[in-house]
């Protein structure tokens, strides 16, 4: 885009600039405009541009929202990016196409239940305690294969791989960490990367990069 004019612009020129770098088809990578906190109104001129993908962290939330706004833009899949808890799993498998935060063995039997009774399978990333952070949700690295088997074994389709690096250590590492989990475990999907390093990631690989304040400005 030459000159871009709106914050979508923006994110999106970068995230063609960043695939050039790195030898990559922007078609690869799909920013999931992540809009928890903000209102239609702010959602809706998005919408006009042409965006689809949105994420959302709680279940609650984005009921009050987005059944509207669907309405309106049957094309919109929306992306569940925060913690799940397990007696919300039919309400995230009835409205989300997408669930990043896959992270225990409870969740996998509560979401393969969800999943049954709606006759709808979600694909889900696995979220992945990169950091090893005590305080932190996600999977621990060690854990991550036998996740995985359940699962499987549950038929949940796992897309891939999604981390939130600790917060102040660059977060290189950790991108390139997510990377090689997922090509070991032939997962083609690596959801990481936000407002201020999406561009790091994706020249690591991420295939979903999870953008809210460079799109909707700093969150009240
Ligand atoms: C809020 C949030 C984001 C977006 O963060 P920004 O820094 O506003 O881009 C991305 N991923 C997750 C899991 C989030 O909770």
């Amino acid at each position: 885009m030459e000159n871009p004019e709106t914050p979508l612009e923006q994110v999106r020129a970068n995230i063609a600039k960043a695939c050039t770098v790195a030898r990559r088809k922007p078609e690869e990578v799909t920013l999931v405009a992540v809009s928890k906190t903000h209102p239609a109104e702010a959602i809706e001129p998005l919408l006009r541009q042409g965006q689809r993908a949105f994420g959302e962290n709680r279940v609650q939330e984005a009921q009050g929202k987005w059944p509207a706004l669907r309405e309106a833009n049957p094309a919109v899949q929306l992306h569940l990016i925060g913690q799940l808890q397990s007696n919300k799993a039919d309400e995230a498998v009835a409205l989300f196409d997408v669930i990043h935060s896959l992270d225990r063995p409870s969740l996998v039997k509560a979401l393969a239940r969800a999943m049954d009774k709606a006759d709808k399978r979600v694909p889900c990333f696995v979220q992945i305690n990169i950091g090893g952070e005590a305080q932190k949700g996600g999977c621990p690295i060690g854990d991550l294969p036998e996740l995985l088997k359940q699962a499987g074994e549950a038929e949940i389709p796992v897309a891939g791989l999604m981390c939130i690096p600790p917060l102040e250590i660059e977060p290189a590492p950790f991108f390139a960490l997510l990377d090689k989990l997922a090509r070991d475990h032939g997962l083609a999907g690596r959801s990481m990367g936000m407002s201020g390093d999406y561009e790091t990631a994706i020249m690591l690989g991420a295939t979903h990069v999870r953008v809210g304040t460079a799109l909707f400005g700093e969150r009240m």
